[in-house]
């Protein structure tokens, strides 16, 4: 399994697509999520766009491997029916999911995963990309940087960090570390 991970902002989505186009060993996990779906997003390929009552209902079954609420009312998770899915298919996992889900997923996966976390050139930029948005709130702003700086704090619990200052550097650098681990 990889597992890509890494605070809002950092650049993780080219990185997982790059990923995705390359390694056709690799299956995408589709995650489910509350959110609304974005234009050119497909049910099923993107996500699992679920309403909050039904993801509460999968919730109550259990049917998640691990769920966060990512953003304040929005829900993500991974069901356990995507992972075998994939596995029955043969092939390995790739996931795209919050720091707090890969943190978990890792202590699922240990010894069968590789973690990476997608690190930003430095803070003040990633705050400077929220700020210019300018698509938050003062005090929603204020609690994306609590997080983020939370999250960037566990940087050390994954197995390797990539900086994201160049982004041709930074798909290199991913290939390789996804195809030492597929042929390890
Ligand atoms: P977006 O709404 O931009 O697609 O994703 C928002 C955040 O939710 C990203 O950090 C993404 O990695 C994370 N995410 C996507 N799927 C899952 C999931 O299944 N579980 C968790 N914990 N986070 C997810």
């Amino acid at each position: 399994m990889i597992i890509i991970t890494a605070p809002s902002g950092a650049g993780k989505t080219t990185i997982v697509k790059h990923l995705k186009s390359n390694f056709p060993e690799l299956e995408f996990s589709v995650s489910a999520t509350t959110r609304p779906k974005r234009v050119g997003e497909k049910h099923g390929r993107d996500y699992y766009f679920l309403t909050r009552d039904k993801f509460i209902e999968l919730i109550g079954e259990k049917a998640f491997l691990e769920w966060q609420e990512v953003y304040p009312g929005q829900f993500y998770g991974t069901l356990h029916s995507e992972v075998e899915r994939i596995t029955d298919r043969g092939k390995s996992i790739l996931f795209d999911i919050d720091v707090q889900g890969a943190m978990n997923l890792k202590k699922e996966f240990q010894g069968k995963s590789m973690a990476i976390f997608i690190k930003p050139p430095s803070l003040q930029i990633l705050m400077d990309r929220l700020r210019n948005r300018g698509s938050e709130s003062n005090e929603q702003l204020r609690k994306r940087i609590i997080k983020l700086k939370e999250e960037l704090s566990y940087e050390s619990a994954f197995d390797r960090v990539l900086v994201n200052d160049d982004l041709s550097n930074a798909l290199f650098e991913a290939e390789n570390i996804v195809d030492e681990f597929l042929n390890s």
